[in-house]
């Protein structure tokens, strides 16, 4: 018999407990060995228990080592820090893997997207050092250290050699930023050597989004410093149906958060219409890293049937609410229906 993990759980804000519920009920249902440690982080945890990443959060996670996790909002342009940055720099999950695939039976402008984004999780402008200089001009610090960025590109490199990719490619803006992408360039070519049957090769930031938008199917595995990998997470989202379909892993050698790539919708909180497709698809990832890889296959399935057999939210052209949705992926999970 499989051993129970425990497995903490973040429902999040906004949209965030709706499709965490969807997720939930979906894994339940396909009899997934997992007891779900709720903790909460964010605006919730500061009113109710006086701090937006409790201490008591952050343990359940070094505990448990594995997490699955709603979005969390974060005000723009004033207000705190935000909580996804915190979790991520202060865990040291400095890995934020994205697989971006066609999901078939989600019609797009391209077939045959099927590319990883490798995103540096824990420095870059994401430092949040910035101040003032003088009243009008404010200063925001790009932080690139030679150890986080060897320590990306190995985890690009093998992480392509363990999954039969053939190449990766750096995306940078070093023709400007001739220290800091410049140093994390050279750090990437440095650890390229060490992995001959990997291609290995690099496109300037806003070439590289130019060409992804016409010739996706070029791309195989992405590695970007934070920010850059930020904004081209969402435009690969944008090339395989929106972020309502985009799993993400942030990775530390201590500890893994599962999380979508989409935040806290606001637009569409509260409405039951949210998509959970992208966090089911980060808790397959998590099922694969739990070693379950039968359990992550059966939930696939049940997703893409389910899918297949125009089961979809409205994000995505169907008129299936968030639960309606869930259900009839839970049915399949459970083995009620063939997929
Ligand atoms: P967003 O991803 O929340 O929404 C962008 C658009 O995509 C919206 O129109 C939204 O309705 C749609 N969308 C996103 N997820 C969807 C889903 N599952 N189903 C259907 N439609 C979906 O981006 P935003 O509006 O820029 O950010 C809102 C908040 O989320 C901000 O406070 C931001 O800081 C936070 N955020 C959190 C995370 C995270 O927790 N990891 C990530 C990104 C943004």
């Amino acid at each position: 018999m499989t051993a129970t993990r425990t497995v903490t759980l973040i429902r999040g804000d906004g949209i965030g407990p709706e499709v965490s519920d969807a997720v939930v009920s979906i894994l339940d249902s396909a009899g997934a060995p997992i007891r779900w440690e709720e903790v909460r982080v964010g605006r919730e945890a500061e009113r109710i228990e006086g701090d937006l990443l409790p201490a008591r959060a952050l343990d359940s996670i070094r505990k448990n080592r594995v997490a699955l996790k709603g979005p969390v909002g974060t005000p723009v342009g004033k207000g705190f820090q935000s909580v996804n940055v915190r979790l991520r720099q202060t865990l040291d999950l400095y890995a934020n893997l994205r697989p971006v695939r066609n999901v078939p039976s989600i019609p797009t402008r391209f077939s045959d997207v099927d590319l990883v984004i490798v995103r540096e999780n824990t420095e870059d402008l994401y430092s949040g050092l910035e101040h003032t200089v003088v009243p009008g001009v404010v200063e925001s610090l790009k932080i690139i250290t030679a150890a986080a960025s060897t320590r990306i590109a190995r985890f690009a490199f093998d992480h392509a050699r363990a999954n039969g990719r053939r190449r990766v490619t750096a995306v940078h803006k070093a023709n400007i930023m001739k220290l800091s992408d410049g140093l994390f360039l050279d750090c990437v070519r440095s650890v390229a050597e060490d992995y001959p049957d990997i291609a290995s090769d690099d496109r300037i930031v806003d070439a590289a989004c130019m060409d992804l938008v016409l010739r996706p199917e070029k791309y195989d595995v992405l590695l970007l410093p934070n920010l850059y990998g930020d904004i081209v997470s969402d435009l690969a989202a944008g090339l395989v149906g929106g972020l309502g379909l985009v799993p993400g892993a942030n990775i530390g050698s201590a500890a893994a958060i599962f999380e979508a790539v989409h935040g806290t919708a606001p637009d569409i909180a509260g409405q039951g219409r949210a998509n959970p497709t992208a966090l089911l698809m980060s808790s397959i990832l998590m099922l694969r890293h739990l070693e379950l890889p039968e359990l992550a296959e059966r939930v696939e399935r049940a997703l893409l049937g389910a899918l297949e057999a125009g089961i979809k939210t409205p994000d995505v052209g169907g008129t299936f609410g968030t639960k309606a949705f869930a259900n009839a992926v839970a049915d399949r999970a459970r083995g009620g229906q063939e997929s």
